[in-house]
C-alpha cells in the first residue's frame, strides 16, 4: 500500500484538459497527462483494499493497486512492467477508457475515487519518454502462420501476443493505416494518431507484418461501411496460406433511421462525417461534409454522437442539438445502489462541454424534412417510458431546424459477407459465434478461424477489444501448439 494516509490527505486528481477556447480551434489532442509528482501523489491515495473491485471491474484485470503503490514509491520502470503485463496498449485506454475501474474503486464509496486512469498514463508515457518501451521480438520461431483480419485494437492485441511467442503474424487491413475505429472513429482531439504509430512501428519490429488495402473475405461491403481496399483476398486463399485465421474486423454496419427523408442531402452516418475528418487531419484531402454555419442534430447519445458533437464544434457549426431516445438520467448516482457497478447516470462529455449543446432525451424522430433535395429540419416527437415500454405523447410534434443530421445510433453488427465468405456462423444479433469460455474460445465453427472483438462480442468498447485480441491470442497458440505461456 502507498501512503496509509494518502486517502485521507491528498484529493483527487485527474488528466488535465486544455481550455475550451483554445482546444476547438484545432484538432490536436487536449489531454495533457499528470506530471510525475502529481500522479505520485495519486498513487498514494490507493488504499490497496482487501478486495481490490477495481481490478475486477477492469477487463484487462490490471493490477492497478500494484502499480498504484510503485508509482507512489518512484518504482516507475516496475510499474510499467506491471502494467504491460495484462495491457498490451495501456496509452489507448488511459485516453479513451470510461474506466469502469473508477467507477468500483473502494474509496468512490464515500468519497472521491483514485484517478486511476491518470495513473495509467503518466506509467505508459514516461515508459515511451524514457526508451523502456522496446521490442520484444521472439527468441525463437515455431514456423506457424497466423493472419489476423482487421487492424483495430482486438487484431493488434491478438499480433503482438502471437508474434511474441514465435509465430508469423500477417494483419490484414482494408484502410490505409492501421488502428481500426482508433483510426478512423475517433477523433484525434481525443486520441493523437502518433500514439497508433509509435506502437505500430514496434509491432513490425517484433515482425509483424502489415498488409494495408486489403479487404478480406468479402467483394463488396454495406451502405456506410468505408474501404480503402485495392486489392481482395478470398477466405479459400487465407485459409491455404495460414495455419489459423483471426477475425478481427469489428462490427462496421451502422444502425439506420429509415424515416421519411432519409434520403435527403445533409443527413449522414456517423462515420461517414468522422472517417474523412480523421483523414484530413492525416493530410488525406477535405472532408466533403461541412458543420459549418449549420444547425446540426446528432441522433443518438454515446461515444460516436459525442465525437460528432466535438467535431462539429470544431467545423464551425451554428448550434448542436443532440437527441437521445432513453429518458434523461439522473444527475448523480446513488452510490449506495449501484457501487461497485456501472452507474447510470448523467454523462457530459469533453465535446458537451465544448459548446451550447442542447441535449434533448426521450425524442424520437418521425421525418427528417427538406427543400429540393436538402435537409432544412427534423420532425420529432416525445417519447413518454412506463415500465420499459415507450409510448409517443400526442400533440408533442416539434420541428427542429437542421441541415446535418448525424446517425449515431450504434452498429448492429459485422457485415455478414465477411463471415459467409469464411462459413462462420452467426449468432442472434449477427456477430461471429465463438464463446469466450477458457476452453475452446473464441474458436468459430470453422476450423482454425477464430474471432474476436467487436466481430465476436458486437459494439463496445477498446478496452474490451484489447482483453478480447490478448484471450483470443492464447486460444490460437494453444491450438497451433497444443500448449501456452501466453496469460489468459
Ligand atoms: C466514433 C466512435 C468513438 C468511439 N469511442 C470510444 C471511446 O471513447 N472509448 C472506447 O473504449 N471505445 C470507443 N469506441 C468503440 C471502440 O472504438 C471499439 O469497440 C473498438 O475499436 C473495437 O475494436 P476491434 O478491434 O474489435 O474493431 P475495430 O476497431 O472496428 O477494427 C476493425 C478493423 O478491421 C478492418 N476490417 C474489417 N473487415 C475487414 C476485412 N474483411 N478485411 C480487412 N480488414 C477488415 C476495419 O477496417 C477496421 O480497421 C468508439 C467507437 C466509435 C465508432
Ligand atoms: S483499462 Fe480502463 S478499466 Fe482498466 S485500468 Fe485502465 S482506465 Fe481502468
Amino acid at each position: 500500500m502507498g501512503k496509509p494516509t494518502g486517502f485521507l490527505e491528498y484529493p483527487r486528481q485527474t488528466q488535465e484538459y486544455l481550455p475550451v477556447a483554445e482546444r476547438v480551434r484545432n484538432y490536436q489532442e487536449f489531454i495533457r497527462r499528470l506530471p510525475d509528482d502529481k500522479a505520485q501523489i495519486q498513487g498514494a491515495r490507493c488504499m490497496d483494499c482487501g478486495i481490490p473491485f477495481c481490478n475486477n471491474a477492469c477487463p484487462l484485470n490490471n493490477i492497478i493497486p500494484d502499480w498504484n503503490d510503485l508509482v507512489f514509491r518512484g518504482n516507475w520502470q516496475r510499474a510499467l512492467a506491471v502494467l504491460h503485463s495484462t495491457s498490451n496498449f495501456p496509452e489507448f485506454t488511459s485516453r479513451i477508457c470510461p474506466s469502469p475501474c473508477e467507477a468500483a474503486c473502494t474509496l468512490g464509496y464515500n468519497a472521491d475515487a483514485v484517478g486511476i486512469k491518470s495513473v495509467e498514463q503518466a506509467i505508459i508515457e514516461k515508459g515511451w519518454d524514457e526508451g523502456w518501451v522496446q521490442p520484444q521480438p521472439a527468441t525463437a520461431k515455431t514456423g506457424r502462420k497466423v493472419a489476423i483480419v482487421g487492424a483495430g485494437p482486438a487484431g493488434l492485441a491478438a499480433a503482438q501476443q502471437l508474434a511474441r511467442v514465435g509465430h508469423d503474424v500477417t494483419v490484414f487491413e482494408k484502410n490505409n493505416r492501421v488502428g481500426g475505429l482508433l483510426r478512423y472513429g475517433i477523433p484525434d482531439f481525443k486520441l493523437d494518431k502518433h500514439i497508433i504509430d509509435r506502437r505500430a512501428a514496434q509491432l513490425e519490429a517484433e515482425g509483424i507484418q502489415f498488409r494495408t488495402g486489403v479487404l478480406v473475405g468479402a467483394n463488396a461491403l454495406p451502405k456506410g461501411i468505408a474501404s480503402d481496399a485495392k486489392e481482395t483476398l478470398s477466405a479459400e486463399a487465407v485459409l491455404s496460406e495460414f495455419d489459423a485465421v483471426v477475425l478481427a474486423g469489428g462490427a462496421e454496419v451502422p444502425r439506420d433511421l429509415p424515416v421519411p427523408g432519409r434520403e435527403l442531402e445533409g443527413v449522414h452516418f456517423a462515420l461517414e462525417f468522422l472517417i474523412p475528418q480523421n483523414r484530413q487531419v492525416a493530410g488525406d484531402g477535405d472532408n466533403p461534409i461541412s458543420a459549418k454555419g449549420c444547425n446540426v442534430v446528432v441522433i443518438g447519445g454515446g461515444d460516436t454522437g459525442s465525437d460528432c458533437v466535438g467535431t462539429s464544434y470544431r467545423h464551425g457549426a451554428k448550434t448542436v442539438t443532440q437527441f437521445e431516445l432513453m429518458p434523461c438520467p439522473p444527475e448523480k448516482e446513488n452510490v449506495a445502489l449501484t457501487w461497485p457497478y456501472w452507474p447510470n447516470k448523467l454523462r457530459t462529455s469533453t465535446s458537451h462541454q465544448e459548446g451550447a449543446t442542447q441535449r434533448e432525451y426521450s425524442i424520437a424522430t418521425k421525418e427528417f424534412i427538406g427543400k429540393n433535395g436538402k435537409l432544412t429540419g427534423v420532425k420529432t416527437v416525445r417519447l413518454e417510458w412506463n415500465e420499459g415500454r415507450m409510448a409517443e405523447i400526442p400533440g408533442s410534434e416539434k420541428l427542429f431546424p437542421a441541415e446535418r443530421v448525424f446517425l449515431a445510433m450504434g452498429f448492429t453488427n459485422p457485415p455478414a459477407s465477411i463471415l459467409d465468405a469464411f462459413g462462420v456462423a452467426k449468432d442472434s444479433r449477427g456477430n461471429a459465434k465463438a464463446t469466450p469460455d477458457a476452453v475452446g474460445g473464441y474458436a468459430t465453427n470453422v476450423p482454425k478461424v477464430f474471432a474476436a472483438g467487436d466481430m465476436r462480442r458486437g459494439q463496445s468498447l477498446v478496452v474490451w477489444a484489447i482483453r478480447e485480441g490478448r484471450q483470443c491470442a492464447r486460444a490460437v497458440d494453444e491450438f497451433l501448439m497444443g500448449e501456452s505461456v501466453l496469460p489468459r
